[in-house]
């Protein structure tokens, strides 16, 4: 990959934090002269755009290479050696236009399209469902419910949904919002006392992309305001579509009214993807940006990538790639294995009694004592469980034994436990992604 694709990636995720104006303005004419260790040196044009990058725009490019890119870099940003011409005709006159400006954006992200999203069994109902709102089947699926967790694919699916509309239906009123933005830019409007505009905004749209919609948990207004938002939206037969990291009713503190009325419509999960899908999903990013990846490597990262979320899988191909052509090396598996040590799973890593509570007790932050102990309060009798859950599956040892580790409980209490668990997790999407988490705890 060549290095100037680096910087378009980078300047795709900041789409997400910074609008379009200034992304052009300011980081476009940016550059990436080198990746060595963790240090990212970054090109500006001269002095002024140095200097306002780093003073506005650090933080959000070093929120993109570690959580994005999985680079944990310091950023220092050199001015170029050529001599640009005449700096001053260089510096663009900065008008700042995004704000207090009430006009109507659907703030969709081009970059998610159907075409650029792989489709497998994890995630084959939530994308039909889309597919068909996409197409302009309203009311079948309405509100359309999406949930999975971090870093599935969520809000691609949602800004897919909306790109597709809008080409078909240059007039629809879409908006995409997360559940973050609707909430400050309702304080906003409560202290500007222009909550009439407000609502006039939110009820007359076509089609409203909901984001992340548990984070309105907890927060009455807001979730009072979005209540009646989706009421007008409903009664007027206008399309919703929310996404959330668990289903509507596993979301804390959300009022029943509301959670009962997202289950109107479909409800439709996003599962982490398997092997087959992580290969094709690095596969086809892989083409998008242009690095030449063989299905040998794919199928490497896919196999030992410790992660689960399409998000982090996509960072440690830009990081691999990053750092192959920064330091001219070719893309193998050594030095995938290099590049990625902390990345991957150390498969060659013993397991015993004492790594399993070890995982445990660092999971849900108690100590290997208190799980030892007779307490009986649900945040050590739920680590307990799955301690004697995962012993029994990881190291195959007898139910005695279990006990034995745990404080000298006596055999039957054991089965007990395991049993419950093994019957929660048919049902609990949540606990399965618990015991995937220490399991992976259990080989860092
Ligand atoms: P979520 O909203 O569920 O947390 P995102 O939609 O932000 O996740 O996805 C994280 C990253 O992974 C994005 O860059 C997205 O394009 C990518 N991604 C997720 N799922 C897929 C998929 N099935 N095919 C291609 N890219 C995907
Ligand atoms: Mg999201």
């Amino acid at each position: 990959m060549a290095e100037n694709r680096i910087w378009e990636e980078v300047l795709k995720y900041a789409g997400k934090h910074l609008s379009d104006q200034i992304v052009e303005t300011w980081l476009k004419p940016l550059s990436i002269k080198e990746l060595r260790g963790d240090l990212v040196t970054i090109i500006a044009p001269n002095k002024f755009y140095k200097n306002w990058v780093e003073d506005k725009y650090l933080n959000v490019l070093k929120k993109i290479f570690t959580e994005e890119l999985t680079i944990d870099a310091d950023i220092a940003i050199e001015i170029s050696d050529h001599k640009v011409e005449n700096v001053e005709k260089n510096v663009p006159v900065y008008v700042n236009k995004d704000i207090n400006i009430p006009k109507f954006t659907t703030n969709l992200n081009k970059q998610y399209n159907f075409e650029n999203f792989v489709v497998g069994s994890s995630n084959q109902f939530a994308f039909s469902a889309a597919s068909a709102v996409a197409e302009g089947y309203f009311h079948t699926y309405n509100p359309l419910f999406i949930y999975g967790g971090v870093g599935l694919g969520k809000t691609h699916i949602m800004h897919a949904i909306g790109n597709k509309l809008i080409k078909s239906f240059p007039k629809l009123k879409i908006l995409y919002i997360s559940s973050e933005s609707f909430t400050n830019e309702m304080i906003y409007s409560l202290k500007s006392k222009s909550m009439d505009s407000f609502r006039e905004k939110y009820r007359n749209i076509d089609v409203l992309l909901f984001d992340d919609v548990q984070f309105l948990a907890g927060k009455t207004r807001s979730t009072e305001e979005f209540f009646y938002t989706f009421n007008t939206l409903y009664d007027e037969q206008k399309q919703i579509v929310i996404t959330s990291d668990k289903t509507p009713d596993e979301i804390p503190e959300m009022e029943e009214r509301l959670t009962s009325r997202f289950a109107w419509g479909l409800i439709a999960d996003i599962q982490p993807p398997n092997v087959e899908e992580k290969t094709a999903i690095l596969l086809k990013r892989a083409e998008i940006m242009g690095i030449n990846l063989s299905d040998e490597i794919a199928l490497f990262l896919a196999e030992n990538l410790k992660g689960d979320n399409v998000r982090e899988l996509i960072g440690a191909l830009i990081r691999l790639s990053a750092y192959a052509s920064f330091n001219s090396e070719p893309l193998s598996i050594d030095f995938a294995k290099k590049c990625l040590d902390r990345f991957l799973i150390k498969k060659d890593k013993p397991v015993n009694p004492e790594s399993v509570l070890d995982a445990v007790c660092s999971y849900f932050n108690v100590k290997i004592s208190e799980l030892k102990s007779k307490k009986r309060t649900k945040s050590i009798s739920l680590p307990r469980q799955i301690a004697m859950y995962i012993l029994r599956d990881k190291l195959n040892i007898s139910l005695q034994e279990v006990g034995e580790l745990l404080g000298g409980r006596d055999h039957s209490t054991v089965l007990h436990s395991i049993s419950q668990i093994e019957s929660k997790m048919k049902k609990d999407q949540e606990l399965k992604t618990i015991i995937t988490n220490i399991n992976k705890l259990i080989y860092k």
